[in-house]
């Protein structure tokens, strides 16, 4: 297994792309910014996007992309692109941006019968079985978040353990229940904000380094953390207080083009 970053960032400016995962060319974990930076032809290799949460900078690039690939995946006969997310970020998309208002429900288009996207709901802790171009199958299980919206993390299965995604989330020790008996070979968590904006974090439900602190000395071992999420500007901040925190993960941020292989 594969994961390539499209895009780690909290929010945009010049190199600075919002959160997108490809995973093995063929699944997109989450669909932010760094989506747009792909080749039109790899764009459309992709038949499953899963879904952490609502927010914009997590969903933006699904109307886009799917008004992009439309033409390539209907003359190749491609079925429906596949969008996995909660029942309630379903329903938002649905609502809020495939409304005809702020874009086409390309849940019908091209035509209602061979559509471009089609939605999938899942729960917490289904283990996802998904199956890409190459025929291979790919398994995912379905883990907490605490946002402020309905939210999950993923944890992708590999051969030298888990790829293990927190999605934006604020103190959660659910998931460290659940990580306590799952092999790790990549964490990949949000820092959202720096020390100095505890109060943002803390009322957007997001991590800061003192709180990424308490997190991560509820994980045993010594494990790859990959830092994430970072607004533009705030990388110093961040990295400069997660490299004074005394713990015995192995902590650097994520940057966009990075691949981890698991
Ligand atoms: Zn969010
Ligand atoms: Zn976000």
């Amino acid at each position: 297994m594969k994961i390539r970053v499209l895009g780690c960032s909290g929010a945009i400016a010049s190199g600075y792309k919002t959160t997108a995962f490809l995973l093995d060319d063929c699944i997109l974990i989450d669909a932010g910014t760094g989506v747009g930076d792909l080749p039109l032809e790899a764009m459309a290799r992709i038949d499953h996007i899963l879904v952490s949460h609502s927010h914009l900078d997590h969903v933006l690039a699904i109307p886009l992309m799917a008004d992009a690939v439309l033409r390539i995946r209907e003359a190749a006969g491609r079925p429906p692109i596949q969008i996995h997310a909660l029942p309630e970020t379903l329903d938002a998309l649905r609502r809020h941006v495939f409304n005809g208002v702020i874009w086409p429900d390309f849940t019908r288009l091209p035509s209602a019968e061979h559509p471009v996207l089609s939605l999938h709901p899942f729960e917490l802790g289904q283990r996802l079985v998904l199956r890409g171009l190459d025929e291979q199958t790919r398994e995912i299980e379905v883990i907490t978040a605490a946002h402020t919206v309905p939210a999950v993390g993923f944890a992708v299965s590999g051969a030298q353990g888990n790829w293990v995604f927190t999605g934006d989330t604020g103190p959660n020790p659910l998931l460290w229940q659940r990580l306590a008996d799952m092999p790790l070979a990549h964490l990949v968590i949000e820092t959202a904000f720096g020390d100095d904006e505890q109060r943002l974090a803390h009322v957007s439900r997001h991590l800061c380094p003192s709180a990424l602190s308490l997190e991560l000395a509820q994980l045993g071992g010594s494990v790859e953390v990959h830092v994430t999420h970072i607004k533009p500007g705030e990388g110093e901040a961040v990295m400069g207080a997660v490299a004074a925190l005394a713990t015995p993960h192995r902590i650097s941020a994520l940057k966009a083009g990075d691949e981890m292989v698991f």
